[in-house]
Parts: structure tokens; sequence; C-alpha cells
């Protein structure tokens, strides 16, 4: 992604697409103290742009730098981004990084902070599997406990074992890994949320030791809406044998089917369907 033509925004400007770089003693890339955004927009605007910022500021926050660009000058720069890179549909990728400066250790309170903000065409995350359902390996990792490191930040760190199962479920055909938690319950996927349904009714879990995504905040008022219960609720593994839908939530998902994750399998059926295709009207309103 670093050999395109395009421009970026970076600190307040914007630079050729190549050349926005950072020094290789920044502080982001040996301790990871950076948090980001994924956003996308449809028909020129972005979808719950705000939260997204928001929810930048509070990720910086959480782990203790402030964003030197306030919540409207962010959301100004990233329709500087699409305007200037012709863009109406696509994915903006908004990060905020502890940068080099006075220090080189863990402690870095005077280095400066950098907000870098990209967008490109982005399409299906997950391919075809919208027709036909994803398919999800089991994580060999766990989401960790609140008390071992901020779990509702959007933080880079948080991401580590995002790449390492992925990539295993990637080499085992799969398209994404589904996580337990730290207590051994069903967590999330990789850079989504997780939908089951099972008489009617849908099931979630409670996002107590993970990013509690706009886009699952999205669907859980859609189903409200369409008056179907949805609970909230810490759901075991094996509870995954009686479900008989599934679907992910994400940005970058967006609301896609599931139809196996490890041996259990799931049917595409019409409410995944349903709120797939609501979700993809909802956000072009
Ligand atoms: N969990 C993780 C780990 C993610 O990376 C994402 C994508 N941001 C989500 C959940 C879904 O969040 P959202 O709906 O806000 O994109």
């Amino acid at each position: 992604y670093d050999d395109r033509d395009g421009n970026i925004w970076m600190d307040g400007k914007l630079i050729d697409w190549r050349e926005a770089n950072v020094h290789i003693l920044t502080h982001a890339m040996h301790y990871a103290s950076s948090v980001f955004e994924g956003e996308r927009a449809y028909n020129g605007k972005i979808f719950k742009s705000r939260e997204h910022s928001k929810r930048l500021h509070f990720s910086a926050n959480e782990l203790d730098f402030q964003i030197p660009f306030s919540v409207d000058e962010i959301e100004a720069a990233k329709q500087q981004v699409l305007t200037t890179n012709g863009l109406t549909d696509a994915y903006v990728r908004a990060v905020a990084w502890r940068g080099a400066g006075e220090d080189m250790g863990v402690a870095s309170a005077r280095n400066p902070v950098h907000l870098a903000i990209a967008a490109w065409e982005w399409g299906a995350y997950y391919g075809d599997a919208k027709m036909k359902g994803a398919k999800l390996d089991i994580s060999k990792w766990k989401r960790p406990s609140p008390e071992t490191i901020p779990v509702h930040a959007k933080a880079a760190g948080l991401y580590m074992i995002c790449t390492t199962s992925k990539h295993a479920a990637e080499a085992k055909g799969c398209s994404d890994a589904l996580f337990m938690d730290y207590r051994g319950y069903v967590a999330e996927a990789t850079g989504a949320n997780i939908f089951f349904v099972k008489d009617g009714e849908v099931h979630t879990p409670l996002p107590d030791c993970f990013l509690n995504g706009l886009t699952r905040q999205t669907v859980v008022g859609m189903l409200k809406d369409r008056q179907i219960k949805v609970h909230e609720r810490h759901i075991m593994p094996e509870e995954m044998e009686g479900f008989e839908q599934c679907w992910l939530t994400g940005t970058a998902a967006e609301v896609t089917p599931v139809g196996q994750i490890g041996d259990y399998t799931f049917e595409v059926g019409d409410l995944a369907r349903e709120i797939s295709e609501a979700y993809e009207k909802l956000v072009r309103e």
C-alpha cells in the first residue's frame, strides 16, 4: 500500500502518498503506542463519522496520549482526504501514534503525537462470503481480561494476536478466526463482532473485554426496531451447536453471514440476509 498515487493527510497537511513516512525510532513501532479507526464512506459520506473520530480520541486517552487535533478538525481532514483523492465509496483509515523525539524508552511523554488519515477503495472484506457464508477457524489465542490491557481502545497492540490468528485461519482455508475470551466465552473475530440466531431470537456476546463495535451497536438497534429479541450475554462455545444462523459485523466486514466455525455449521438464513441487506441500505441513507 505504500507505492501508490494520491494524497495522505499527515499532521495537518496533505502530502504525496509515497512521502507519508515515519522515522525508524518512532515510539509506536517499538512499544505499540498507536490507535486507529477503520471507517467507510458511502456516496461521499462516512457512516458514523463523528463516532469514529470520538472513539479515536477515546482510544488515545486510554493509551495516555492526546491527539493534537479536535474531533471537528479530524472530521474536516477526513472529508478533505476523500475529496482530494476523488473518492466517494472508500475505506478511511485514521491513525494516531507517539512519534520519535526526546525519549527512546518505554516512557515517552515528551515525544510528539502524530495523526494521519488515508483513504482508498476497498470492496467486500470477506470476498463472496456475503452470499455463501464465511468460514471461521477458532483461534488458539484468547481475548484478554480488561485488567490486562485497555480492551475497549482500538489500539494496535490488541491486533498482534489478530494477525497471527488470521494467518493461521487462512492457512486452513478459512476467511477469519474467532476468539474465545480469557474466561472461555465466545468473544469476537479479528476485526468484527459476532451474532447468532436461535428460534427467531438473537444472541451476541457481551462486549465486556473487546470492542463494542459501532456496527454491532447499529445492528442491535436494527434488530430491536424489528421487535426481535436480542440477548447480549456470555456465550459458551458449545452453544454454537444449537445456533441456526450466524453473522459478523464490522465497518470493513459490514454484515457478513457465517457458514461455519470450526466444526459448527450455520445456514445463511433469512435473518442474516435481511440484516445484511438492510445494513447496506442504511449506510447509504
Ligand atoms: N472488533 C475488532 C477487533 C475490530 O477491529 C473491529 C473493527 N473496528 C470491530 C470489532 C468492529 O467494530 P466497528 O463495527 O466499530 O467497525
